[in-house]
């Protein structure tokens, strides 16, 4: 048993350590590091802050995802007070922020050095918050409190919520801890996701965990070069990345090598077998793991660690996604729900210590994304909306999704979220969004409209008044009518063959 096993929480170990490696660096921030006595000081110093300011019922605070020491303290201090975090990407359109805030239940948000007005709630700088002070006691924490809040996209229009609680990022933990990279106070470990996006959980807790250093990318960098140049001149250790990434550092593979990389975890996309064999040439000596899970089930849940020079599990050149991690088990699940067998395709479902609650104040969409299968037993197993198989020794292979939901540099992206706004704002025409691959190998979207020609721009201006930026489509297509397939339904297929290639 690992000793965050026996822990419902890892906020007390993460104290402890931080307490414990006061002289090694916790962070490196646009080039500037900060010691684990720094990062002390902010965390105690923005407790007291958060005790003295927001009532003691405001259980969710938001964040202003700024690249900045005082932001991940603040994450820290509010899982040490108890309380949990929700993050707000900073560029987020205001409706959609304000939306967020309202179905969050937000009154407070935590800036470190923007202090812009956000309907619905008051932003408080940390950077008010003084520096000295008496040490404080250690913290409670049941378990159950939710540590963050984080919103995907709903296909109505309305983001999803899902908290997931201390509990469940415990077992998360635990079950990293099991796949058996031992994370060290000397390694250096690579940050390069939004606040939003939940891999940024396992990027800056685990190395926190164990007096390593994070390394951040500043939202307004480069994000494939600034990571490029981490991994060399930082020498990173280990890093979790999208697969996406690799597209763009593709075309540089040739003059791309990190020796010091010893392990290199892939999550969030289908990770293409080719791709990956032509990147490993630059990291020589790193294991590589490609690692499975949804926001649902906190942060990756399933695991397959690739062999070099060797036969690997693959699906349509896919890697696999492997066996489910500790705590974690996966099963398949035909249309109406009931079990389907070993070999056969079906979608997948997990259940485990690592399940969020449920939508956060959705009763219906839980109802809906949760089965019971077994009538008998109170398990619940989360479907997916994966289509996978399972091989006799428990080894998963991936084989797309089932619905229209989609990634985007990782980002997940559910089409109808795009078109419920785009037949709004395109006065009620028929709208569909597709997800085409460009001629660099990116993912890019392409809105298709029917009827009479309309003003392309104002429909991409309007669109991100309320969409984040990596739901914008690339461009707007216009059809006098939709391809139709034999059941009468929108041909998306044909739609994706028709402007699959940029213009
Ligand atoms: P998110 O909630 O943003 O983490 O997205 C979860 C979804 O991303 C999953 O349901 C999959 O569709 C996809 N995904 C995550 N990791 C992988 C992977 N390693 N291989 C294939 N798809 C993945």
């Amino acid at each position: 048993m690992t000793p965050i096993e026996r822990h419902q929480e890892i906020v007390n170990p993460m104290l402890t350590s931080i307490e414990a490696h006061s002289t090694r660096t916790a962070f490196v921030i646009a080039e500037q590091e900060h010691s684990y006595a720094e990062l002390h000081n902010r965390v105690s110093a923005i407790r007291r802050f958060i005790r003295a300011r927001i009532p003691a019922q405001e259980k969710l605070i938001g964040i202003l995802a700024e690249d900045h020491l005082d932001t991940y303290a603040a994450i820290l201090a509010l899982w040490a007070e108890g309380r949990g975090y929700v993050p707000l990407a900073l560029g987020t359109p205001a409706a959609r922020l304000a939306q967020i805030i309202e179905q969050s239940g937000v009154r407070t948000v935590l800036g470190a050095s923007i202090a812009t007005p956000i309907e619905g709630a008051k932003v408080q700088l940390t950077s008010e918050a003084p520096a000295n002070g008496e040490p404080l006691e250690p913290c409670r924490l049941s378990g159950e409190e939710v540590a963050y809040l984080l919103f995907t996209s709903g296909t109505t229009g309305r983001p999803k919520g899902v908290p997931i609680t201390h509990r469940a990022l415990a077992a998360f933990v635990a079950a990293f801890e099991a796949l058996g990279l031992g994370i060290r106070p000397s390694d250096r470990v690579l940050q390069m996701f939004e606040l939003t996006f939940d891999l940024s959980v396992m990027s800056y807790a685990i190395p926190l965990l164990h007096g390593a250093s994070v390394l951040t990318v500043p939202g307004d960098a480069l994000k494939y070069t600034y990571i490029h140049a981490l991994l060399e001149d930082r020498s990173v250790t280990v890093a979790l990345m999208v697969p996406s990434i690799l597209n763009f550092l593709r075309p540089y593979f040739d003059e791309i090598l990190c020796p010091s990389l010893r392990a290199n975890l892939f999550c969030g996309e289908a990770l293409p077998l080719d791709l990956l064999e032509e990147w490993c040439t630059c990291i020589p000596n790193a294991r590589v793991l490609n690692v499975y899970g949804p926001t649902e089930h906190t942060i990756f849940c399933t695991a397959y660690e690739y062999q070099r020079n060797a036969e690997n599990g693959s699906s349509n050149g896919i890697l696999s996604i492997g066996k489910a991690m500790l705590g974690t088990t996966v099963g398949l699940v035909d249309e109406h729900g009931n079990w389907s067998h070993t070999g056969q395709s079906g979608e997948l479902t997990l259940s485990g210590s690592q399940a969020t609650l449920g939508y956060w104040r959705d009763e219906e969409r839980t109802t809906s994304a949760f089965i019971h299968p077994e009538s008998a037993s109170p398990q619940r197993h989360y479907r997916t909306g994966d289509r996978c198989s399972i091989d006799e020794d428990g080894t998963i292979l991936y084989w797309g999704r089932m619905d229209e939901q989609v990634k985007v540099q990782g980002y997940r992206v559910e089409l109808a979220e795009i078109e419920h706004f785009a037949r709004r704002i395109a006065g009620g025409s028929i709208a569909v969004a597709i997800a085409v691959t460009n001629q660099f190998g990116h993912t890019e979207l392409v809105l298709v409209l029917e009827g009479p020609a309309q003003d392309k721009a104002s429909i991409i201006n309007r669109l991100k008044e309320v969409l984040p930026s990596y739901m914008i489509p690339a461009r707007v297509e216009q059809l006098s009518t939709l391809p139709l397939n034999a059941n009468g339904k929108i041909d998306r297929p044909a739609l994706k063959r028709q402007f699959g290639s940029a213009k």
